[in-house]
């Protein structure tokens, strides 16, 4: 390696600053079943994930996935554009539109990816973007990389949001929010922030990555739930799905101007079909099996009941329960104590969350029973009582 290259020592130099920050992060290596975990340091209760409707291990899902390798093979081959688009991936796009009410659904291997076209394709200089500040990092990102104007407006705040759309501009605008916040759980004021958009013509849309198949009338998600139709929402497959990839829902128009200008639509491989084949029926189960959605509700009404005098736990409707210590180091005695009792939770840390907002990010999920749930939160209420 050459002796003093300015590559090699600012990586040094972050990671060595990371770590003097304590805000390392490490992957471990998991052995997934339904509902658990193995490491190779021991087993625990999957308290962490985001297979909210138990999905991922599902056989009829896993049957559906066997099912279209034996029909289509393995890959798609190229991109939708080139041949990559097959009938599987035309069913599953009509079965979207079908269940979510748009008129076209245009399909991504990630939400990150369609996040990224999205807001890369739709937006030029002297447009104007508003982002919710604790948006994605995938919709963040995409905002910084955009030549638009982006604004961040107070979290949840349409007040706030208000005052960013003014009247006195000529581009257009685009108002950007999750309908169910990763690492809060919280719902965005939906119906609000239609009003909002609609009184300054900006577009509407809405990323319902946490949303949609646990929220509304079949799973519709939180835009069923709030009664708003947005211009754009964003379906991702990586959570209550239980599988991986994405659609950006829209109207026709839309669908056709990305099809042309959607850089990670045109030069991006096809999901493979096998797997559209697979989310096709994933869309069947999470619209009729309402039983998954119910028995989410339970668990939360458990969990809330058993921690109701803790003012760490945030009440929320969505299956995602932030436990906001504040301090990384306290957090962190939490969650590892908590796995030596066999519960692995999410420990999330700045600069994922902001500052002195240190989390448990606790995952309900329909392959947890009552007894797991109860457990955890009286043993959670007992160790925060411990930490004060
Ligand atoms: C997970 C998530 C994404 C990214 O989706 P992937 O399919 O995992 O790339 C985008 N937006 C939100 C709000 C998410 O929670």
């Amino acid at each position: 390696m050459i002796p003093d290259c300015p590559l090699q020592r600012r990586i040094d130099d972050r990671l060595l600053l990371r770590s003097q920050q304590q805000l390392t992060r490490d992957v471990t290596t998991f052995k997934r079943e339904a509902g658990t975990l193995t490491t190779a340091d021991g087993h625990y209760l999957n308290f962490a994930g985001n297979d909210y409707l138990g999905l991922s291990q599902a056989p009829s899902l896993v049957r559906a996935w066997q099912e279209g390798l034996d029909m289509y093979g393995a890959g798609s081959t190229a991109s939708p554009l080139v041949c990559g688009h097959g009938y599987p991936h035309q069913v599953l796009a009509s079965s979207l539109c079908d269940w979510l009410g748009f008129e076209r659904a245009l399909l991504f291997n990630s939400g990150f990816a369609a996040n990224q076209a999205l807001i890369l394709a739709l937006l030029e200089k002297g447009d104007l973007l508003l982002q919710d500040k604790l948006n994605h990092a995938s919709l963040m990102e995409a905002g910084m990389v955009s030549a638009a104007d982006m604004r961040r407006f107070r979290h949840n705040d349409v007040g706030h949001l208000a005052t960013l759309l003014t009247p006195s501009r000529r581009g257009a605008a685009l108002v950007v929010t999750e309908g169910v916040f990763s690492m809060d759980g919280d719902l965005a004021p939906l119906a609000e922030i239609a009003a909002e958009c609609d009184k300054h013509r900006a577009w509407l849309v809405v990323d319902d990555a946490h949303g949609c198949g646990v929220l509304g009338a079949e799973g519709k998600g939180s835009c069923d739930a709030a009664g708003v139709k947005p211009d754009i929402l964003i379906v991702t497959f990586g959570k209550a799905f239980g599988m991986m990839g994405a659609a950006v829902m829209c109207s026709d128009a839309v669908y056709r101007y990305l099809t042309q200008f959607a850089r990670h639509y045109v030069y991006s491989t096809a999901m493979p079909p096998a797997q559209a084949h697979a989310l096709t029926h994933a869309v069947s189960v999470i619209r009729s099996e309402h039983w998954r959605r119910e028995a989410l509700v339970h668990l939360s009404g458990v969990f809330h009941q058993t921690l109701a005098d803790r003012r760490e736990v945030r009440a929320t409707t969505s299956p995602i329960k932030p436990v906001i210590i504040g301090d990384v180091g306290k957090m962190q005695a939490v969650a590892e104590k908590l796995r030596a009792a066999g519960f692995w939770v999410g420990a999330i840390r700045p600069p994922t969350v902001p500052p002195n907002t240190a989390r448990l990010r606790i995952t309900l999920s329909t392959n947890h029973t009552e007894e797991d749930v109860r457990q955890l939160a009286l043993y959670l209420r007992q160790l925060l009582s411990e930490v004060e």
